[in-house]
C-alpha cells in the first residue's frame, strides 16, 4: 500500500452538486482534479457552474482572476473511470444508493490498487462500502470524507471511520481537509454518523407537520428560523439537500437503527415520485422556475411554495 504517497492528484466520481464543489475546492487549493461522471450533460453542467461561480469569486473581489484562471487549469472533465488513472485519492459523491456505492467500489478496488478510496456518503456504512473491495483490495483504505453543501462555503468535513479502517487512511484524509481549507471532525461509522443522525429525522418531522396541516411550508420554515435562529428552514434545506437524497438518507436510518420513526415521510416520498427533487430540478417543496411568483416579504430568496 502507498500510504505515503504525496497527494498531487484527486479524483472525483459524481458531478453533481457535491462532486462538483469538492472538485472546485480542489483545484482552488491547487490539486490537479479529474472528474468523472457517467453522464456527459451532469459533466457539461458541472464545468458551466464551475465556470460561473469562480467568475463571480472575482466579481466579489474573494479571487484574483489569474488564480481562478490556475484553478480552472487544473479541473478536467472526464467521462470513464479509467480516466481517473493518475489519481492519488478517488472521492466518490454518486447517488446515495448502496449498491450502487458497492458496486462502484468493487470497480475502483482493482483499477486504484493503493490509492485511498474515500465516500461522501451522508449516511450509508463505510464498513459496508469498503467490504466491497474485498479482503484482497485493502478495505482499510476505505473511508467516508462528508463534505457540506455548498462545499465552496461550508467548513466541515465529516471523517468517518469504518470497522477497518487504518489509522493511517484517517490521518491522511484528515491533513487532505485540512489542506482544503476545511475543519474534519471524527465520526464513527453508525447510520447517519453524527450530522445526518441528527438533522435529517427533523427536516423529515417538518413534512410530516406539512402532511398533517400543522402550518404551510412557508411558515414552518419561519417558525424554525426565527424560533430557533436557523439560516434556513428545513423544508428549505430539503429542496436545497435534494429530496430524492433526504429519502435515501431516511431509508438508512430506518434500517441501520432499526426503528419506525426514522421512516421517510409519506408526502416526501410522494414529491420525490413526482420528479420534484428540489434546486436541482427547479420544482420541490418550492416553485424556483423563473416564472414562479416571488414568496412574501420574509421569504429567504426562494419562490412560492409549489401547490401538492
Ligand atoms: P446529485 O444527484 O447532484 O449528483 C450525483 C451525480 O452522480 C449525478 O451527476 C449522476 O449522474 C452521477 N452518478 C450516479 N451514478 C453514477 C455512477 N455509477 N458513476 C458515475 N457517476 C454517477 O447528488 P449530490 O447531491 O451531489 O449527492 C452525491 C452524494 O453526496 C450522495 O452520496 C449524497 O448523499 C452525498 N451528499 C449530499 C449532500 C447534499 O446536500 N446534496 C451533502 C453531503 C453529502
Amino acid at each position: 500500500m502507498g500510504t505515503t504517497q504525496t497527494i498531487h492528484t484527486i479524483g472525483v466520481i459524481g458531478a453533481g452538486q457535491m462532486g462538483g464543489g469538492i472538485a472546485q475546492v480542489a483545484a482552488v487549493h491547487g490539486f490537479k482534479t479529474l472528474v468523472c461522471d457517467a453522464s456527459s450533460a451532469a459533466l457539461g453542467r458541472c464545468r458551466d457552474g464551475h465556470t460561473k461561480r469562480l467568475a463571480r469569486e472575482v466579481e466579489k473581489g474573494r479571487m484574483k482572476d489569474t488564480d481562478v484562471q490556475a484553478a480552472v487549469g487544473r479541473l478536467h472533465y472526464v467521462e470513464s473511470l479509467e480516466m481517473l488513472k493518475g489519481a492519488d485519492i478517488v472521492i466518490e459523491a454518486i447517488v446515495e444508493d448502496a449498491k450502487t456505492k458497492r458496486e462502484l467500489f468493487a470497480k475502483l478496488a482493482t483499477m486504484f490498487p493503493t490509492q485511498i478510496l474515500a465516500s461522501n456518503t451522508s449516511s450509508i456504512s463505510i464498513t459496508e462500502i469498503a467490504a466491497s473491495v474485498g479482503p484482497q483490495g485493502h478495505p482499510e483504505r476505505v473511508v467516508g470524507m462528508h463534505f457540506f453543501n455548498p462545499v465552496p462555503v461550508m467548513k466541515l468535513v465529516e471523517v468517518i471511520r469504518g470497522l477497518q479502517t487504518s489509522a493511517d487512511t484517517v490521518t491522511r484524509v484528515t491533513n487532505l481537509a485540512a489542506s482544503l481549507g476545511k475543519t474534519p471532525i471524527p465520526a464513527n461509522d453508525r447510520a447517519g454518523f453524527v450530522s445526518n443522525r441528527v438533522l435529517m429525522p427533523m427536516i423529515n418531522e417538518a413534512f410530516f407537520a406539512w402532511m398533517e396541516g400543522v402550518a404551510e411550508p412557508q411558515h414552518i420554515d419561519e417558525i424554525m428560523k426565527l424560533g430557533c435562529n436557523f439560516p434556513m428552514g428545513p423544508l428549505r434545506l430539503a429542496d436545497f439537500i435534494g429530496l430524492d437524497t433526504c429519502v435515501h438518507i431516511m431509508n438508512v436510518l430506518a434500517d441501520g437503527l432499526g426503528s419506525d420513526r426514522y421512516r421517510p415521510c409519506p408526502l416526501l416520498k410522494q414529491l420525490v415520485a413526482a420528479g420534484r427533487l428540489g434546486d436541482k430540478t427547479q420544482r420541490g417543496v418550492y416553485d424556483y422556475a423563473p416564472s414562479a411568483p416571488s414568496m412574501t416579504a420574509s421569504s429567504t430568496g426562494h419562490k412560492s411554495a409549489a401547490g401538492v
